[in-house]
């Protein structure tokens, strides 16, 4: 965390605030103490900061029976945030998906909803998750005004200060002003971020998973989703977001001569193990009369999900085991390619496939096997985690994005 020190006064006072808000968001319940020294900044400096937040509600201090508060006693309080300060939208669109949350400071999910727009179609799609946004709002008991920010995540490249989607080569879609969009369908007047979706999840686990990523300086965070990115993020800077931008890792070529992918390069990882290529080689086994017990379980789906393939491998379809295990092995090769040449200390892996533990195991030993790599990843000393892949774990990382937008600019 970055403390500044220098002559734009208004400058250092929004830094120095937004440093002492973020250590009580990870490490609250703390003492002024404890933030004084590890932010190297003066207590005097620190208390006039509390007092301004305290004084906002945005934080609170633990009562210790027994010391009653006076202007002497209060330093002994630890401080830690207020989760009923502010409240926070989260909207994340994927594959044909989306998914809305509602949520207080602290990122508990007071209501969520999610639905389908099979076709892909942009106008569609933002009238459905503006109408259930909506809905979603209504269920959580606030009121759009009560909304301190919307987060909304989506897969591609994203100008966040516009808040533009410049380009989705899955969706086709090109310069789409989404933030305008859904302020018109909604209503909303506040601030609205628009954050590319891998970046947003990695930001989510940054936030309200502090506790596994707080021991490494940087974590990379794998996403298999419709698509397949792997941000990097560094934890010792105030820098806020990814490193590497979205860190576009679908495109990592593993086999020249391989298929061809939708950026018309051929061997992607991407054209192997997205989400979209699972989906649509079971589809292709369906089609030709194999994959028995995929096809029973999902008769009834309109669209077919990973969730229902990891059901059809658990039990025993020999043709969804196949297609899943090479997945899992182009994952493993990816994997270690990313750690070869970035050196995270941390990778948190956010797949659904890795709901199963057979497939985690699979993809330690393709990772931790030096096959497809000349160099063994275990010397970064980089420790692998699995990310529990919620229904909602994309909404809360948009609805992460408006919360840091809200540390980042406390005044
Ligand atoms: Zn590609």
């Amino acid at each position: 965390m970055q403390v500044l020190q220098g002559k734009n006064l208004l400058r250092i006072k929004e830094t120095n605030q937004s440093a002492i808000l973020r250590m009580i968001y990870y490490y609250g319940p703390i003492s002024r103490s404890d933030i004084a020294q590890r932010l190297e900044l003066t207590l005097p400096t620190i208390t006039t900061n509390i007092n301004k937040m305290l004084g906002e509600g945005l934080i609170k201090e633990t009562f210790i029976r027994g010391k009653a508060p006076n202007p002497s006693g209060r330093r002994a309080h630890p401080l830690y945030i207020n989760q009923q300060a502010c409240y926070f939208g989260g909207v994340e669109l994927k594959n044909t998906n989306w998914s809305v949350c509602v949520t207080d400071f602290g990122g508990r999910i007071l209501a969520s909803a999610e639905g389908v727009c099979p076709d892909g179609d942009y106008d569609n799609f933002i009238w459905q998750i503006g109408r259930d946004f909506t809905a979603c709002l209504a269920e959580s008991g606030k009121k759009l005004e009560e909304l301190c920010g919307i987060g909304i995540s989506l897969p591609g490249l994203v100008d966040r200060e516009k808040g533009i989607l410049k380009i989705n080569s899955r969706y086709r879609w090109i310069e789409r002003d989404v933030c305008s969009d859904f302020a018109r369908l909604t209503g909303y007047q506040g601030k609205i971020t628009l954050e590319n979706n891998a970046i947003a999840r990695g930001l989510s686990a940054q936030l309200f998973n502090w506790d596994e990523v707080e021991n490494g300086k940087s974590f990379a965070y794998l996403v298999v989703s419709a698509g397949i990115a792997c941000p990097l993020f560094l934890n010792t800077s105030s820098y806020r977001g990814s490193v590497v931008d979205a860190g576009e890792a679908g495109h990592m070529v593993l086999d020249p001569h391989g298929r061809l992918c939708i950026c018309g390069n051929h061997g992607c990882l991407e054209a192997y193990a997205s989400e979209y290529a699972i989906i649509n080689d079971c589809k292709k086994e369906m089609e030709q009369g194999r994959a028995g017990i995929l096809r029973e379980i999902s008769k009834e789906r309109q669209e077919l999900t990973i969730a229902d393939i990891v059901q059809a491998q658990e039990a025993g379809d020999l043709d969804v085991c196949r297609i899943v295990e090479n997945a899992i092995y182009m994952l493993g090769i990816a994997a270690t390619n990313i750690i070869n040449f970035a050196g995270p200390d941390i990778m948190l892996v956010d797949c659904q496939l890795f709901k199963n533990a057979s497939n985690r195991q699979l993809f330690l030993d393709y990772t931790q096997s030096s096959r497809g790599n000349p160099v063994h990843f275990k010397y970064f000393k980089t420790t692998l985690s699995f990310v529990d892949s919620d229904r909602f774990i994309g909404a809360l990382g948009a609805a992460a994005v408006a919360i840091d937008e809200k540390l980042e600019i406390v005044m």
